[in-house]
């Protein structure tokens, strides 16, 4: 089954139930645009990130990482143009008052909530960041906000890692965190939520060199997605003609995948030149200047930036993975997650739970795969069946079953997930 055939209904469904993600604040009714990620879901989550981590950080050499504070000097977002352009156009139903984002509207002229045509007046600019106050005072100087994405974090802190590290050009800074933006609409599950997180890198280049490092990036955009286990003909590039492009950008790339609520952008690879870092200058007055080693040549470098969502990357893995086939006549829900991902790798069972001595044997099992794995689970709740069929919608890549025979010939039953298929193997080749 593809992922056109998995709906979203499914996924918010299988997430809630079997506690990958859960609605938050839902005891108190919820707050919209926010999720809560459960056990399973935070353990996905950090698979990711981890992956992320070790492939544009740790396996590179030219890469740094940072991780930099939320709360930042409201001049950061002066001088990025938030302030002034961060904004979405906002219409109000005269009608009924609901609210929407007039870009993403079916029909412009029509409100959604009670259908009213023509009751929409003149667009409104309203911006998207959290404002809050720094301190017990109240007043300007204490405004601050919630960051809308990571990479002014990246830009504030590009000086203090040439200073530090004296990097040779071209060079990375990568950042993983939270972002939060007062979306007008939020919905679709995770992919518009109003907090979120990304991973952002910013690339400094010689500004002679961009294309090169444009073309790198966009082939390892493309690594990335394989390595998530997404099917390369659900992948879409999207490049962004001039009119739509932000401001700065000289060329972007917007990844788009086949999710259930169709094709949507998922990720962005923009050439983002020397917009940032000269705003920075001009506006602490600091040279952002880069001197090649044992030069006098100085310029401000220029950027390309892959611009990861950490959500939409969820929703994509989890659309991929979800399956629906049958066993022996029985309908199965199946997650075939790529066995890196999965929030548990093993299952571990004991055939009956009221037996002391496989119980005994079956915690052997478990500790020795635990210790080695650590996202291993101990499960002997009902019957095997059951106990496959729940391993199966968490996406489990093997099943140990530890029975009697296992007594007498130290070995066990490992069932494979996607084949079902079930084989004898000596506790020692685990
Ligand atoms: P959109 O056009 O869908 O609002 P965007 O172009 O504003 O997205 P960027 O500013 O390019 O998004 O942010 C980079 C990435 O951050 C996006 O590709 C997406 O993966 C993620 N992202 C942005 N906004 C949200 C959100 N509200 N919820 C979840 N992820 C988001």
């Amino acid at each position: 089954m593809s992922t056109k055939d998995s709906s979203l209904e499914q996924i918010v469904s299988l997430a809630k139930r079997r506690g990958f993600i859960y609605p938050g604040s839902d005891v108190y009714g919820g707050l919209s645009g926010t999720w809560d990620y459960g056990p399973l879901g935070v353990a996905l989550k950090r698979n990711i990130q981890q992956l992320w981590w070790k492939m544009f950080v740790e396996d590179r050499d030219d890469m740094y990482g940072v991780d930099a504070a939320i709360l930042m000097n409201q001049k950061v977002w002066q001088a990025s143009g938030h302030v002034d352009t961060f904004t979405d156009p906002l219409v109000e139903c005269q009608n009924c008052h609901g609210r929407f984002r007039a870009d993403k509207l079916d029909d412009p002229n029509k409100c959604p909530t009670c259908g009213s045509e023509g009751a929409f007046g003149e667009a409104r600019q309203f911006n998207m960041m959290f404002q809050t106050k720094v301190g017990p005072v109240d007043d300007e100087s204490s405004v601050s906000y919630l960051r809308p994405e990571t990479a002014q974090g990246i830009f504030t802190n590009y000086k203090n890692v040439v200073d530090t590290f004296y990097p040779s050009l071209p060079f990375g800074i990568a950042q993983q965190g939270k972002a939060f933006r007062n979306e007008i609409s939020p919905r679709d599950f995770i992919f518009r939520s109003r907090e979120f997180e990304q991973m952002e890198i910013e690339y400094f280049v010689d500004p002679a060199s961009w294309e090169e490092a444009f073309e790198a990036w966009r082939q390892l955009v493309w690594q990335w997605t394989q390595a998530l286990g997404l099917s390369d003909e659900n992948v879409h590039e999207l490049e962004v003609p001039a009119e739509e492009r932000a401001h700065y950008s000289q060329r972007t790339i917007d990844f788009e995948y086949d999710f259930p609520i169709g094709r949507e952008e998922l990720l962005g690879l923009a050439y983002r030149t020397d917009f940032d870092l000269m705003n920075i200058q001009r506006a602490s007055g600091k040279s952002m200047e880069y001197t090649v080693k044992g030069t006098n040549t100085k310029f401000v470098p220029h950027v390309i930036e892959p611009s990861f969502g950490l959500e939409r990357t969820i929703m994509a893995v989890l659309s991929a993975a979800y399956s629906e086939d049958e066993v022996g006549g029985d309908k199965r829900i199946v997650l075939r997650l790529p066995e890196h991902l999965a929030p548990i790798r093993y299952a571990v069972s004991p055939l009956v739970r009221n037996k002391l001595e496989l119980v005994a044997k079956a915690r052997e099992v478990y500790d020795r795969l635990k210790n080695k794995y650590g996202a291993v689970m101990w499960d002997d709740n009902g019957n095997i069946g059951k106990r496959y069929r729940r391993q199966d919608e968490i996406g489990t890549p093997y099943c140990v079953v530890v029975d009697f025979d296992s007594l007498d010939d130290n070995s066990v039953t490992i069932r494979d997930r996607d084949t079902t298929e079930q084989r004898r193997v000596s506790i020692e080749e685990l």
